[in-house]
């Protein structure tokens, strides 16, 4: 175990441009442990200056997702907090400042290219097989012509001036020290020509302003680490711990998972959107110990983690920064775990709006009843409806040739049928043994194997041929309608007699 941190200030910046992913939910939960664990704060820092991306049901969806997740943040665009605001949108200002700031500084520049310029410059870069970067023309303006031109209104950038000799160092948790030549590093743009800065200027200053301590984010950000480290150090500010975590690949580990094939995924019953996995009927506890583990582990054995758990054990040196593939089989054995986990009061409230959802009348008290014997075997909360809908039905759908038993004739079963009814008119519904004991000694006495009456009975009874245990199930049922269903079984299967 390594040494805790004293309290962190990190942040979970997303931009709500689409729906959240497994990958944000993670990015989210390790900031926010982090934070529980040293008793720090957690930010939620709406990044939304690509207002032609910005989705507004998307940040919704994000909002909804993590508090499903379980991650209250202590300051963000809706709780408030002493460095506000937390939407960049209303920013906007402050980042222009800055931005002037690295012009005053000689770090940055005005650029007054047209997108004709740029198109053009990139393609005769393209055809000379040369990395596609600014060439600099406008570097060379002094501050008082671009001055000028910027008073005549003259549309403009503002680029970062990268040095274009030496090196830069910079240096990733994870990764350690990276070096990286200056001339590799492009003059970025920081601020557009519609006045809103770009993540680079944006995030790089809000993480000052708001005391960021550790910046957790997506390794798709390592590209543009030099940049960031570069913008860091004009500015002369203490740089945050950088930790980039590592990214998601598709099940079969071959790559990034495509817009189609999350689609496609639906259809198995599966999603790497957090909201469809709460539709979908898993507990946000086995999200949350899935994505912890997709990433970091904790002893390379331990695989139940509680929120308290993670809190306390999560360490950062314990990450891993090679690629996780999304594995759905481990989800469910996740779920499985977490649901065998829960109350039974608890887990009838969770399966409650599944059944309701499937058009089945709930009795909550019954409800109660069955929870215990269907714990044990549902992988999510869905999976209630197919194993427990026979409870709530008033008819049960199945085929009548599903009533003859395994290696019986039609009028065998029937008379096992017959015999059961007459068994259960006379028998006691509130003892489990005798009741067992009983239907034991007619399969007996009828030359049957008992598996061969329960499976006949079972149908009769459940409609399914797999069940909850049969005797339990009945007597939950209560006599009146487990003798309405094997009378009405009868009834079926005289018809194909
Ligand atoms: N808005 C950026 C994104 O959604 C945030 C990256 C960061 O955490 O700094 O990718």
């Amino acid at each position: 175990m390594t040494e805790k941190l004293p309290p962190v200030r990190v942040r979970f910046a997303p931009s709500p441009t689409g729906r959240t992913h497994l990958g944000s939910g993670r990015t989210a939960l390790y900031n926010y442990l982090l934070a529980r664990q040293t008793g720090g704060q957690f930010l939620l820092r709406i990044e939304d200056t690509d207002q032609k991306r910005y989705v507004p049901e998307a940040e919704q969806e994000l909002i909804d997702s993590l508090h499903w997740l379980g991650l209250q943040w202590d300051e963000g665009p809706d709780v408030g907090g002493p460095y506000g605001p937390y939407r960049q949108s209303d920013r906007k200002e402050i980042y222009l400042e800055y931005a002037k700031q690295l012009i005053e500084k000689d770090k940055a520049y005005y650029c007054f290219c047209t997108p004709e310029r740029l198109a053009h410059l990139r393609e005769q870069q393209m055809q000379a097989k040369q990395p596609t970067m600014y060439d600099g023309l406008c570097r060379k303006l002094t501050l008082e012509e671009a001055l000028r031109r910027v008073k005549q209104g003259e549309p403009h950038v503002i680029r970062f001036k990268t040095p274009k000799e030496g090196t830069i160092t910079i240096r990733d948790y994870l990764r350690g020290e990276i070096t990286v030549e200056n001339r590799t590093i492009d003059d970025y743009i920081l601020v557009k020509s519609d006045g809103w800065a770009l993540y680079h200027l944006a995030a790089m200053v809000d993480d000052q302003l708001m005391r960021i301590t550790h910046v957790l984010r997506s390794s798709e950000w390592l590209s543009t680490f030099p940049l960031h480290a570069h913008i860091i150090r004009a500015f002369g500010w203490q740089e945050p711990v950088f930790v980039h975590l590592s990214v998601f690949l598709k099940p079969s580990g071959k790559g990034k998972m495509s817009k189609r094939e999350s689609a496609q995924l639906l259809q198995d019953g599966y999603s790497i959107f957090i909201k469809d996995l709460e539709q979908l009927g898993y507990l946000p506890e086995a999200v949350v110990n899935w994505i912890a583990l997709m990433g970091w582990s904790y002893d390379d054995k331990t695989e139940f983690f509680t929120m308290q758990d993670l809190i306390e054990k999560f360490s950062l040196d314990h990450l891993n920064p090679s690629p996780a593939a999304i594995n759905f089989t481990k989800f469910d054995h996740f779920n499985g775990l977490h649901i065998r986990h829960l109350t039974v009061e608890d887990l009838a409230r969770r399966v409650k709006p599944f059944l309701l959802k499937a058009g089945l009348k709930v009795e909550d008290q019954k409800l109660l009843q069955i929870v215990p014997i269907i714990q044990e075997r549902l992988v999510t909360l869905d999976d209630a409806v197919e194993m427990a809908g026979f409870f709530f039905r008033d008819k049960l759908e199945y085929e009548p040739a599903l009533l003859v038993g395994k290696n019986l004739s039609t009028r065998e079963s029937f008379k096992a049928l017959q015999e059961s009814h007459q068994l259960l008119s006379g028998a006691d519904f509130d003892d489990k043994e005798t009741l067992e004991i009983s239907l034991r000694s007619l399969a007996e006495r009828m030359g049957l194997k008992a598996g061969q009456l329960f499976g006949i009975l079972r149908i009769a009874v459940t409609g399914r041929s797999v069940s909850p245990p049969l005797i339990e199930s009945m007597l939950i049922l209560g006599k009146e309608r487990v003798l309405e269903r094997v009378q009405a079984a009868i009834i079926r299967l005289n018809e194909i007699l």
